[in-house]
This record gives structure tokens, C-alpha cells and sequence, in this order.
């Protein structure tokens, strides 16, 4: 029943292709044209659609507005053709212009001082892209001003050249946040209502969506998150995974079948071990009290396996479970990762 759930899902997302373009109608609407005046527009001929709802907008910009004029520039989706709208006194008019544009997508990443949207806008020169990252990752980070560690943004966006000179940037595809070695991913979803696509946190594949709670416990105390206060140090520095509620001495299984590479003992994560699994994921399993006895690196274990017990050695206030989860070489937030109704978290401090 729970895969069942699963499949609907994922099926619903990729219907949802990532539109990059609005209807001329919608476009025009926007900058407080009624739908008769859109409609009565003549179109270029040389456009070869005579339908105004068969033509599609990449991006529109209003270039200039006085009491004269207001002219408002369209690049015209699948074609090269820019058309620009003028509105004075005598009406609407439609032309097309003698200049045309490619689009390339480009990637733009720099580091994160201050806030994203300084970052964004002193590397791209374009406050609607530094806004949109801003606003895509605002619920992920109360205030990078604090953020200590190497943080870097990188993003893909569709690119408009007009004379190989970039002019404007149209959807971003999707973005990510990386701080010291852990990663929040967005990717763009497209909504039909509004012909606009926003960034959303990127979901799992429903063959990523396999790990098992570590614990018998499924509650959280302490979420995965890039710029926490830790509790012992005091410093704002990444939690790279999440912490189960679970007393000293509770048995810790593998989130999913995979070959132990590290077992051993640090400063911070104490008692730890590091397992590698198929696909380009590796999971670990932090401030143990103890491990299984005889257990060694090169060992395949199951999920049916015990490794070790809950602790608090190494940094921590109390006994309980910090399980990081790693993706191609990067710590993600594990909870999406877990199968359905695995993980809940509490609002419990550790
Ligand atoms: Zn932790």
C-alpha cells in the first residue's frame, strides 16, 4: 500500500514538465492589457502563426514607460524572433525587430557572502535571478550572514544573447547551496495555473526513497540543517544529518544493506560508522556507545543486522543517533530518502 502511494506521486511530478515560456495572452496581460486589445494585435507575418494563443513568450520585459510610451520587448519561444509592443496615444502597435536572439543555458556559481541575493546580484548583475534564489532557499537558511564554512551557490539558467551579449536570463532550472561538504538541491517545477515555474527542494527518486530508520525510534530531535548553533561548540556550523530520539544502549541497525568502509573513532562524531551502499550512497551512524563485536571494514552488513548501540560519545549533550547520509560524495538531508512514514520529526531539542 505504501508503494502504491509512492508510484502516484513520482507519476503526478513528471507530467509536470519544466515550461520555460508564458502564452503572448498571458505575457500582455501582465502589463494591464485587456484581452480584446491582445487579441486584436495583427501579428508579423513573418512569424508564420496567425493564433495568438499558438505563440509562445521566453521572456518579457518592459523596456520603457513614459507619458509618450511604453514599450514592452517579447522574445518569441522556438524561434530566434524578438518582437516589441509600443502603446502612445494612437494605440498598440506590434513589430518585429531586425535583431535576433539565442538562448543558452549557462551556469553561474560564486561564493556566499553576506546574503544569496548579494551574492547572486554582485555575480549575474540581475536582481530578478538574486531575488528568485533568495526566496528559493529562505525557509533553509534564517540568515547566511552567520554562515562560516565555504559556502557556494551555483545555479543553471536559460540565457538570452542578443550580438552574443547576454541581455536578459529567463527560468532557472534549478540551484544548489553547498556548505563545507553538505548540499541542498532545488530544481525548477513548472505550475500550470500561473504559467510560472518556481524552485522547489528535489524530491528522491522512488528508487532513492529506500532507507529504513537506523533506530527502532522513527522521531527526530535535531533536523539536517546548514547553519545550525551546535549545541556543544556553540558555533553556527552545518548539522549534516539528523539526530533520532533513542536511550544509550539502543541497537543500530543499517538504513540499508551495504559494505562498512570506516569504523572507528573521532573527536566530534566519536564511536562512528561509515557504510557504503549501491548507487553512490553512504550513510553514518555517530556518537555509539558501542560496536558489534568482531565487526570489521570490508564486512557486507543487511538491515537485519546490528552494528552497534545508541551513545553519546564525541560531541553530544545526550545519547542519541546522528545518521548522516551522503550522495555522490555530498551529506543531503536523509529524511526525504526514508521509506513513507519512516522518519517524523518532533520539535524536541537533543
Ligand atoms: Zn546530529
Amino acid at each position: 500500500m505504501k508503494k502504491m502511494f509512492l508510484i502516484v506521486i513520482v507519476y503526478a511530478f513528471s507530467l509536470l514538465e519544466v515550461y520555460s515560456s508564458q502564452t503572448f495572452e498571458r505575457a500582455l496581460l501582465n502589463y494591464g492589457m485587456s484581452k480584446e486589445d491582445v487579441n486584436s494585435l495583427p501579428l508579423p507575418i513573418a512569424l508564420g502563426v496567425v493564433d495568438h494563443r499558438e505563440l509562445l513568450v521566453l521572456k518579457h520585459k518592459l523596456l520603457q514607460s513614459d507619458d509618450i510610451q511604453e514599450t514592452v520587448v517579447l522574445y518569441i519561444d522556438d524561434s530566434d524572433k524578438i518582437l516589441t509592443l509600443t502603446k502612445n496615444q494612437f494605440g498598440y502597435n506590434l513589430e518585429e525587430s531586425s535583431e535576433t536572439y539565442t538562448k543558452e543555458m549557462m551556469t553561474y556559481q560564486g561564493a556566499i557572502v553576506g546574503t544569496i541575493f548579494d551574492s547572486v546580484l554582485r555575480d549575474t548583475d540581475d536582481e530578478i535571478l538574486a531575488n528568485t534564489l533568495q526566496e528559493a532557499f529562505q525557509l533553509d537558511f534564517k540568515n547566511t550572514k552567520k554562515l562560516k564554512s565555504k559556502a557556494q551557490y551555483s545555479f543553471d539558467v536559460e540565457t538570452i544573447l542578443v550580438n552574443s551579449e547576454i541581455v536578459d536570463h529567463g527560468i532557472i532550472e534549478n540551484a544548489k547551496i553547498n556548505v563545507g561538504e553538505a548540499i541542498i538541491e532545488k530544481e525548477a517545477i513548472y505550475d500550470l495555473d500561473s504559467e510560472t515555474s518556481r524552485l522547489h527542494t528535489k524530491e528522491p527518486t522512488a528508487e532513492e526513497k529506500v532507507f529504513l530508520s537506523p533506530v527502532e525510534s522513527h522521531r527526530v530531535s535535531s533536523l539536517f540543517n546548514l547553519q545550525r548553533k551546535h549545541p556543544v561548540t556553540r558555533k553556527v556550523q552545518p548539522h549534516r544529518g539528523i539526530d533520532f530520539v533513542a536511550k544509550s544502549g539502543t541497537p543500530v541497525f543499517p538504513a540499508l544493506e551495504g559494505t562498512i568502509i570506516a569504523i572507528g573513532r573521532a573527536r566530534a562524531k566519536g564511536k562512528f560508522i561509515l557504510i557504503e551502499h549501491a548507487s553512490g550512497f553512504k550513510s553514518t551512524y555517530d556518537h555509539l556507545r558501542k560496536f558489534t563485536k568482531h565487526l570489521k571494514v570490508g564486512d557486507f552488513v543487511t538491515t537485519n543486522d546490528q552494528i552497534g548501540e545508541v551513545g553519546k560519545t564525541g560531541y553530544a549533550t545526550g545519547a542519541h543517533l546522528h545518521f548522516g547520509l551522503i550522495k555522490n560524495g555530498e551529506f543531503v538531508d536523509p529524511l526525504p530518502y526514508f521509506q513513507q512514514a519512516e522518519a517524523q520529526s518532533s520539535n524536541e531539542k537533543e
